[in-house]
């Protein structure tokens, strides 16, 4: 890695703390750990990470408070480790403006894979975004508006392409039901997930070999999906 990002942890109990950093310092991730909502604001504020990874449950303040107050001025991703007991904060977090969310305990292999596609898609946004999409047999093009399994061209409803392409421009992040349903069908849309999920159904009926098994599109149970990244 030649510039070394600057990570700012947010996590009360020690011990994860230090083995998050255990992880992230060899990779020559620059790591700031503050074990309170407080002191991490201030590191934030300071030292201008490129990531933060936040604990939502912190003995002086909400975690959701702390990503409303940095949304309010910077766009930095911010991955949120949740405990199980904390599953609908999770999805609160990521419609207030979280990137992606682990929930503990979580496996190195997964921080490291998800902090690299927070710091990749927050540096694309910075640049230009891609106008291919393409994974296994599947390649969306989205200047053409072609999307194609194994060579042969599937024709998908206004609605399907919209939806395909949605997740396909934030593949590898997770997206909530109720951020899709605002992004689609607009702000007043009913938030009933029946309409997505027909409408997800239908689209990997015609991209998925198994649609029960997918390869594409995954199910995050209770929080909404994410798409398979390049
Ligand atoms: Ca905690």
């Amino acid at each position: 890695m030649s510039t070394k990002a600057t990570i700012v942890i947010i996590e009360d109990e020690k011990n994860i703390c230090s083995f998050i950093s255990r992880i992230l310092e060899p990779e020559g991730y620059r790591v700031i750990t503050s074990n309170t909502g407080r002191n991490g604001l201030q590191h934030i504020n300071s030292n201008h990470p490129d990531l933060i990874l936040l604990d939502l449950g912190l003995p002086d303040m909400d975690g959701l408070d702390i990503i409303q107050n940095v949304r309010i001025w910077s766009t930095t991703p911010i991955i949120v480790i949740s405990a199980r007991t904390m599953e609908n904060s999770k999805v609160t977090a990521l419609d207030m403006g979280a990137d992606d969310y682990l929930t503990k305990p979580f496996g190195t292999g997964e921080l490291l894979a998800r902090i690299r596609t927070a710091l990749r898609h927050a540096q694309r946004s910075h640049t230009h975004t891609s106008h291919l999409y393409e994974v296994g047999d599947l390649s969306i093009d989205f200047e053409r508006r072609l999307v194609k399994v194994k060579g042969q061209e599937v024709h998908l409803t206004q609605i399907e392409y919209k939806l395909v392409c949605l997740l396909a421009q934030n593949a590898g992040r997770v997206m909530t039901y109720e951020s899709i349903i605002t992004k689609i069908w607009g702000p007043y849309a009913d938030n009933d997930n029946q309409i997505l999920r027909v409408n997800m159904a239908h689209i990997r009926r015609k991209l998925e070999e198994n649609p029960a098994e997918p390869q594409y599109i995954f199910t995050e149970i209770g929080v909404g999906y994410r798409m398979r990244e390049e």
